[in-house]
Formats: structure tokens, sequence, C-alpha cells
């Protein structure tokens, strides 16, 4: 085993990692048994990545081709043992892989962990804890190494007990690749056990290809059939079923299987919503498994987050996170895309630039979109989903074009129907629920969900039981400045331009509201000259039940809420002016009509800054706007 070491350093542990450790050792104690999935899943990964290697050198196999994982316990002495012939890793890359955690983001990430046990055991499950999750059940762990190719002087031994510090060394090693020997805690001793590891490797680590290898002893009888003394000979058992689990047949795949998978792929602890596993043959010769995952993980809104699918080509590990292969609005979808077709030397600039890849990355885009349709069927699943990753899933119709009716299709707002802040209703109920003679889609963005829920503009339409919808998320301008339509019906924002209610209005009642603007037209005279250049027009309205006035936008201008996101980063907007609307019906109104001189002017302004302050915008001087109204509270 060890020969003599040298050059033996002590080193600290990044801070990330011991906060980590901190976390995991206190908080997945009722899940101490994933620290075997974590190391077969490293393992695994190792032995992919020497096979990727050695497609362009064979020599680094270095004569021993055959990739496994083998795992040995000693009851004795307390330990467990899992070992690779994997790529290895060198000295730098032991320091590097084992004392920090590269993934960006990490360092915020840990600050979001509160001390709630439960919690956090949930958030670190995001995270993927990884080779750390050793320290859950070993008060101290040995890890020797050499990389494949390197020369047997260049061994590597990493030892921590866990408590902030770790001592690399050089040493003499015979094989490449990876062996970690953990050194159960009193507690934890009922894993040096064959039964358990066993069916710990069975549940965990199935669908792993890479065989994982434990040690049979068997012994020698004689005539009698009592053993004899030191007639062991091991022979090495295949314990899991070592085929990747996308190759088999559907059918013959349990759920249990797709699940345990997901967890692989997704570094999640937590089981997927759904998944659609297809074999495409023809032109295109693939296999894909995407998952729905159950949460977000951390970085699903950092730019560099990890995103896209697990590539193979023709069964060979080529990269993680190939992004290439499904759009930015669904990057929340997990698994595997196994081609036939991509060469085995395929890196990510050749991806960018292989027409090939475009139509994979068309037909995984139908499979995830009708993947969630199909989850949709199922209403509380949906919602997770939707409340989960909603907001990416709004991006699409931005992104791609192509897809928009369908990605609508998959859209959950809050409506005046139910006048929830629970975004559950989808355009098909919407629809369903149109009025007689109803051919628009209407819609109000604001800041909040209460502000959508009680503007102004919403008053004739609850008045007369037309449904709009209430968007209030901060991409929701955006999104609907690209959806157009949905099955046929244009979309329609309440706060701008006019108000065309179309055929729901009936003649008689268009024919009033002409003469009542015709009544009012000195009125809007007089309120047009006392707010000179503030508004671009005065109106009579009839939007307006129970409020006074309201500020409306032309129809092609952008929203008061997309202006605001722009002007908060940095960006300089030309001033648009809005339209006042008056509601002849109200008593200010009224008192409006019979005010004079300072009085109109006073009353005017203050009735314009309400509007604006009721769509959630700001005044210029909002002290002078308290001032005019104290001034006509008093009067
Ligand atoms: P992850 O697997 O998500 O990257 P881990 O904490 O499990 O995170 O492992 C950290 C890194 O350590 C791996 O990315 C890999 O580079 C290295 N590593 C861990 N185990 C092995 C192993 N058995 N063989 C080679 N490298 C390994
Ligand atoms: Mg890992």
């Amino acid at each position: 085993m060890t020969t003599a070491t040298h050059h033996e350093e002590t080193l600290g542990f990044q801070t990330e990692v011991k906060q980590l450790l901190h976390l995991m050792i206190h908080s997945l104690y009722s899940n101490r048994e994933i620290f075997l999935r974590e190391l077969i899943s490293n393992g695994a990964d190792a032995c992919d990545k020497l096979r990727y290697a050695a497609l362009d050198n064979d020599a680094l196999y270095e004569g021993d081709s055959e990739l496994r994982i083998e795992i040995e316990h000693d009851a004795e002495a307390g330990t467990v043992t899992v070992r690779d012939n994997g790529v290895g890793m060198s000295r730098d890359e032991v320091i590097e892989n084992l004392g920090t955690i590269a993934r960006s983001g990490t360092a915020e990430f840990l600050q979001q962990l509160s001390g709630e046990q439960q919690k956090d055991a949930r958030l670190i499950g995001q995270f993927g804890v990884g080779f750390y999750s050793s320290f859950i059940v070993a008060d101290e762990v040995t890890v020797r190494t050499r990389k494949a190719g390197s020369d047997k002087s260049e061994g590597v031994e990493w030892r921590s007990k866990g408590e902030g510090e770790f001592t690399v060394a050089d040493v003499e090693r015979e094989t490449h690749g990876t062996e970690i020997v953990l050194h159960l805690k009193e507690d934890a001793q009922e894993f040096a056990d064959d039964f358990r590891l066993k069916s710990l490797v069975r549940k965990y680590s199935d669908h792993i290809e890479v065989p994982v290898r434990m040690p049979r002893v068997e012994k020698a009888r004689d005539e009698d059939g009592n053993e004899i003394e030191g007639s062991e000979t091991v022979t090495w058992e295949t314990v899991n079923e070592a085929t990747a689990l996308w190759v088999r047949p559907k059918g013959e795949i349990s759920d249990d299987e797709y699940k345990a998978f997901y967890k692989h792929v997704a570094h999640d602890f937590a089981d997927p919503l759904t998944w659609s596993h297809n074999k495409v043959e023809g032109k295109l010769e693939y296999t894909s498994l995407l998952y729905v995952p159950g949460r977000a993980p951390f970085d699903l809104y950092e730019r560099d987050g990890a995103r896209g699918v697990k590539l193979y080509v023709q069964r060979v590990f080529i990269m993680d996170d190939a992004e290439q292969f499904l759009p930015l609005y669904l990057r929340f979808i997990k698994g595997v895309l196994d081609s036939r077709d991509l060469s085995l030397n395929v890196s990510r600039e050749l991806l960018q630039k292989d027409p090939q890849v475009d139509k994979i990355k068309s037909a995984l885009t139908k499979r995830a979109l009708d993947m969630l349709k199909k989850l949709a069927k199922d209403k509380e699943a949906y919602q997770t989903f939707w409340n989960t990753f909603g907001s990416v899933l709004k991006e699409g119709p931005a992104e791609d074009f192509a897809n928009r009716e369908k990605i609508a299709g998959l859209l959950r707002f809050s409506t005046t129907h139910t006048d929830s802040a629970t975004q559950d209703q989808s355009l098909a109920d919407y629809v369903e629920r149109m009025q007689e003679g109803q051919q628009k889609i209407y819609y109000i963005v604001a800041d909040g969900f209460n502000a959508a829920k009680s503007s102004p503009h919403l008053e004739i339409f609850r008045k007369k039981g037309i449904e709009v919808l209430l968007l209030s998320d901060r991409i929701d301008e955006w999104l609907m400045s690209h959806l157009h339509e949905y099955d046929g019906k244009a979309f329609v924002d309440v706060a701008k331009g006019e108000l065309d209610l179309g055929e729901i209005e009936g003649e008689e009642e268009k024919q009033a509201q002409e003469e009542t603007a015709k009544a009012k037209e000195d009125l809007v005279k007089r309120v047009k000259e006392a707010l000179g250049d503030e508004v671009q027009e005065v109106k009579v309205t009839h939007r307006l039940t129970d409020s006074p006035a309201c500020v409306v936008l032309p129809e092609h201008e952008m929203g008061f809420q997309m202006r605001r996101i722009m002007e908060a980063a940095g960006q300089k907007l030309p001033e648009v002016k809005p339209i006042l609307e008056l509601n002849p019906e109200h008593a200010l109104v009224g008192r409006l009509e019979g005010a004079e001189g300072d009085a109109f002017g006073d009353l005017a302004r203050v009735l314009l800054d309400q509007a604006i302050i009721a769509e959630g915008g700001h005044l210029d001087d909002p002290a002078a706007y308290v001032k005019r109204l104290n001034a006509l509270l008093s009067a």
C-alpha cells in the first residue's frame, strides 16, 4: 500500500467547505446512506472520463481497460473502501477538488442557508453534496489516487478528519484511479456490512453503466464439509445492473429506477416531477431521457449557472451540461442525450457549429414542451412546476417564436376570476369563460399582485363580469410584448389605448357614452388647459365606476412596469405623457366642474397625481401633491 511518503503538507479547507461540512454533518443525519451514492457516482464519473480520454490515447488504461468500481469493508477495523480504476487525480487536482468547492455561486448559496435543519437538508440537496458527504459517516477519510498515465511515483494521499484541514502527501502508487477509505464513526458501524452495502448499491447505482463489484470470500471444504482454514478465495461479484439506464427498453424500467437515475444526473435529493424517455431512429439517431425537477437549483437565474443535458455519443460520456440542446427558457430540464451521429471528438465549440445539433435541439424542445403538457393534467404536480419554474418558462415566447402557441398553453395566470395570487389559471380556462361577444383576452400589468387586483382599470371589467389576467411578475410585460394572440384571440392591455369592449357593449350604451362625451367637452378642455403638457390628452371615460380618474398609455407605448424596470437598470427613456381619463359619474369630477381658478387647477392636478399613484408610479413632486390634497381636505 503506502510506501515512503514525502512532501507532506497540511492545508485548510476553503471557508465554504467548512460551512458545508458543518451543515451536512448536522442536517443530513437522517439520510446518511447517501454518502455511498455520492462516492459511486464520482467513481463512475472518473471511469467515464478515462474512457473518453483513452479514445485518443489507449496507453492511459495502463493495460487495464476493464473499468470498474470496487467496494470493500472491514467490520473489525470499521472501514468501508470505495475504489475505482478511473482517471484519478494529480496532486494539484486533489487539493483543488477535495479542498474547495469549485462551482460558482457557492458562497452566496451557503449564505442563504439557515440553521433550520429540515430546510437546510433540502437546500443542500439542490447543491449536490458530493465527496464531502463522506464525513456524514466517517470521522476520518483517506484518499489515495494517481492520475492515469502518470508515473507510479506520482500517487497522492489525502487525509482529513473533516475538521477544517487536510493533509496531502506524495506516495508511490501501483495502479491509477482512486481509492477512498472511510473510517466509520462509532455510530455508523452499521455500514461495514455486506448486506447493507449491497442493498445500497442496488438502490442507488443499478443504472450506472460501470460495474460495481464486491468481494465474495469462499473457503474450500474438506470431505466432511468443513471449511478449510487458509483456503479463502475471493471472487468479485458485480452487484449493480451495470447497463446504462437509458439504453434499456422503457417497459423494463421501473419508476424507482428512473427516479434514482435522476438523482444521479441532477445531483438532487428529491424526486423529479416527471420524465420522458425516447429512442429516435431514422435520419437522426439518438436516445433522450429528460426530467422535470421538483425544485429549482440555486443557480437557475445565474448567467453561468449549470444547464443542459449530460451528453453521450454512442454510450461514451462526452460532457456534462451540454447547453446547446435545449433553449434557455427550458434550462431547468435535466437529463441525458445519447447520440449515434455526433463525433466522439465533439467539443463545445464544434457543437455550436454542427447543424445536427439544431435539429436535435428542436426535437428535444418539442419533447420537453409535450412532457409539460402531459404534466399539466396533474393539477397539483403542475402547480409545483409552475411555482418553481413558471417565470423561466415565461421567457419562452420571446426566445422561441415557433413554439409560442405551445408555450402559451403552458402558462398559468392569476385572474379576476379567482382574485387569488396563485397563478393557476390557463389561457384555455380563460377562453372557455369568455363572455358572449367577447373577442379579446384582457390583461393588466402592475408591480405587484395587489396593485394589479385593485387597479381602477378593472372597474368596468368587474362591473360587466369580464375576466382580466392579473400580471405582476417582473417579466410579465416583456412576456406580453411577445405574445400577440392565443387561440386566435388578441391580447389587450386594459391600461393602454382606447377601451374597446367590442360586441360586449350594446349600441345604446355606445350612444350614451358619445352623448356624455359631448356634454363634457367643455370640462375636458378646461382640464387640458390647466394641466398643460403634463398630459397628452384628456378624455371622459366609462372605464371607471368607483375611481374619479385614471391614466392610460397610448397603445404601442412601453408600459409602466417595463419603464420602471429599465429605469432601475440605468436606462434613459424618452418621457411619455399619459392620457388622463375622467369618470363623469364621480362626485369629485362633479365638484371639479363647479370649481374655478386655482381651486380648479389644484383639483385637476390632484386627480392626475392620484391616478399616477394608483398605477404604481412616482410623483416628481410628492410634497406638492400632499399640500394640494390637504388644502382641498380642509377647504
Ligand atoms: P461533483 O462530483 O459534483 O463535481 P464532488 O464533491 O462529488 O462534486 O467531487 C468533486 C470533484 O472531485 C469531482 O468533480 C472530481 O473532479 C473529483 N473527484 C471526486 N472523486 C473522484 C474520483 N473517484 N476520481 C477522480 N476524481 C474525483
Ligand atoms: Mg460527485
